[in-house]
C-alpha cells in the first residue's frame, strides 16, 4: 500500500482549493491538492452557466494571487450598476458605484475562466503535488496525524487537511461537524442569451410574482439569464425548445430587453444552503462552501470563499514562518473566529432576504416595496448596499509579504 506524507493536504480542487493551493504555495510547505475530476477538466473546465460577480475585493485578492492576470480581458464584464425591482414597479432601487467611489460595483467572469485561471497559476508550482481522478472517501483524525483513504487505495498522511470539497462536503461530515442546511425548495436555471435593446451593463434583479428573475450585463450586449422557480416550473421551461424557450424568458422580463435569443447550454442548480456549525477539528479545516455554502442571490458565495482562504493562508504562513505547529488548536481557532465573523452576517442576511422576495403574500410584497422606497428616499440606505455590493474597506491581503 502506497503512503504519502505531506504538511497540507487539501481536498476539491474546484475555485477554493485551487486558490488556497495558490496562496499557500510559497510558504514552504509541502501540499497535496485532491481533485476527483480528471486532469483534463481542471485544465478546460466546461462552461457551467455560472458568471460570478466579483466584488473589488476579490479581484484585488485574485491579483495578489497572480490568479486575475490569467483571466484573459475578453472573458471579463464591468458591472456599472444594478437595479432591484418588486412586482410590477419597473422603477424600484438603482445602486451606482458613486456611492462607494469605485468605478464599478464589480466585474462579472465566468465561473469556468475562474478555475482554469486558478489551475494554471498552480499546474507548474514544485511545493504543490495534483492527483486528480482521485476521491477521498475516508478522512481519521487520530491525535499525531490526519489521514486520508483515497479512491486509488493509497493513505495520505498530512500535519493538516482543508476540507474544499463543496456545500455537500464528505470530509466535513467525516470529521462530525454538523452543517445547518436549508433547502429553499427552488431550483434556478442560468444561461447566457444575446438580447436586442442594450443592457447599459446594468444588473437586474426582479422579484415578480412566483419567480426570481436575475440578469447580469455580460460584453456584446449578452446577459447571463438567472430564472429561479420551483422545481416542476422550471423543468418545463428547460425543456422549451429554443424558440419557445426565448419567446418565454422575453415574456417574463416583460420584453424590457426587446428581442432574447440562447446562446449557450442551459443550466439548473438546486438552491441549498449550507452553513458548517464548526469550520475546524483536530487537525482538519473547511475551506469554500464547505465551510459557508451561499444562496447565489447575494453573488457572495465565492468572493466569501476567498475571504476565508485570504484569512487561512495569512494565519498558517505566519505559523510556518516561525517554525510552529500549522495544526495548532489556536491557529485554527483563529482562522473559525475569523471567517464565521466575516461570513455569518451576510448568510444570515441573505437568508432573511430570500425569505422577504420570494414570499408572495400581499404582505411581504407591501414590506418590500416599503423597503425599496425607504433605500430611494434614504442615500445612507442605499450607500450600504453600494458598499455591500463592492466590498469596501480592504485590508492587504496577506500573501503580498511572502510573494517577491
Ligand atoms: C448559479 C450560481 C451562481 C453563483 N454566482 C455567484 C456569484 O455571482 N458570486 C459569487 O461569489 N459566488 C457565486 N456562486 C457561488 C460559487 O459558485 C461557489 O461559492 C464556488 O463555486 C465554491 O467553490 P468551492 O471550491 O468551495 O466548491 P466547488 O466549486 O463545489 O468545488 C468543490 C470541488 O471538490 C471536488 N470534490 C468533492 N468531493 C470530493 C472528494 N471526496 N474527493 C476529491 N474531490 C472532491 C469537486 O469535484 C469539486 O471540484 C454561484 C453559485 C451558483 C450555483
Amino acid at each position: 500500500m502506497f503512503t504519502m506524507n505531506v504538511d497540507i493536504a487539501i481536498v476539491g480542487a474546484g475555485p477554493a482549493g485551487l486558490c488556497l493551493a495558490r496562496a499557500l504555495a510559497e510558504t514552504g510547505l509541502s501540499l497535496l491538492l485532491v481533485e476527483q475530476q480528471p486532469l483534463d477538466v481542471l485544465r478546460e473546465p466546461p462552461f457551467d452557466g455560472r458568471e460570478i460577480a466579483l466584488t473589488q475585493q476579490s479581484v484585488r485578492m485574485l491579483r495578489e494571487l497572480g490568479i486575475w492576470q490569467r483571466v484573459e480581458s475578453t472573458d471579463v464584464s464591468a458591472l456599472r450598476s444594478a437595479r432591484v425591482l418588486n412586482g410590477c414597479n419597473t422603477r424600484g432601487l438603482r445602486v451606482t458605484p458613486d456611492e462607494s467611489h469605485e468605478e464599478e460595483l464589480g466585474f462579472l467572469v465566468p465561473n469556468d475562466r475562474i478555475r482554469r485561471a486558478a489551475f494554471v497559476s498552480i499546474e507548474h508550482e514544485p511545493r504543490v503535488t495534483l492527483m486528480c481522478d482521485t476521491s477521498v472517501e475516508g478522512l481519521m483524525l487520530p491525535r499525531d496525524s490526519a489521514q486520508l483513504r483515497l479512491s486509488s487505495g493509497e493513505h495520505i498522511t498530512a500535519r493538516l487537511v482543508i476540507a474544499a470539497d463543496s456545500r455537500f462536503s464528505r470530509l466535513r461530515r467525516e470529521a462530525g461537524i454538523e452543517a445547518q442546511m436549508h433547502d429553499f425548495g427552488k431550483t434556478m436555471l442560468v444561461c447566457r442569451m444575446a438580447l436586442e435593446k442594450s443592457h447599459h451593463s446594468e444588473a437586474l434583479e426582479w422579484f415578480g410574482h412566483a419567480q426570481t428573475l436575475a440578469l447580469l450585463p455580460l460584453r456584446g450586449n449578452e446577459a447571463s439569464v438567472v430564472l429561479t422557480l420551483q422545481p416542476h416550473h422550471l423543468q418545463r421551461v428547460m425543456a422549451l425548445d429554443e424558440l419557445a424557450f426565448n419567446a418565454d424568458m422575453e415574456r417574463r422580463f416583460g420584453h424590457r430587453h426587446g428581442a432574447m435569443r440562447l446562446v449557450s447550454t442551459r443550466h439548473a442548480y438546486p438552491l441549498v444552503g449550507t452553513y458548517a456549525h464548526r469550520f475546524v477539528a483536530h487537525r482538519f479545516a473547511l475551506a469554500g462552501d464547505a465551510a459557508v455554502g451561499m444562496h447565489p442571490v447575494t453573488a457572495h458565495g465565492f468572493n466569501l470563499g476567498l475571504r476565508g482562504v485570504e484569512t487561512l493562508a495569512r494565519l498558517l504562513a505566519e505559523v510556518a514562518a516561525s517554525g510552529g505547529d500549522i495544526a495548532a488548536d489556536r491557529v485554527l481557532r483563529r482562522y473559525q473566529h475569523l471567517h464565521r465573523q466575516a461570513t455569518w452576517p451576510l448568510y444570515a442576511a441573505t437568508a432573511a432576504i430570500v425569505k422577504m422576495y420570494t414570499n408572495d403574500h400581499p404582505a411581504a410584497h407591501i414590506a418590500r416595496h416599503a423597503l425599496l422606497q425607504a433605500a430611494r428616499a434614504l442615500p445612507p440606505v442605499r450607500q450600504i448596499i453600494a458598499s455591500a455590493l463592492a466590498a469596501r474597506g480592504v485590508e492587504t491581503p496577506a500573501w503580498r509579504h511572502h510573494r517577491s
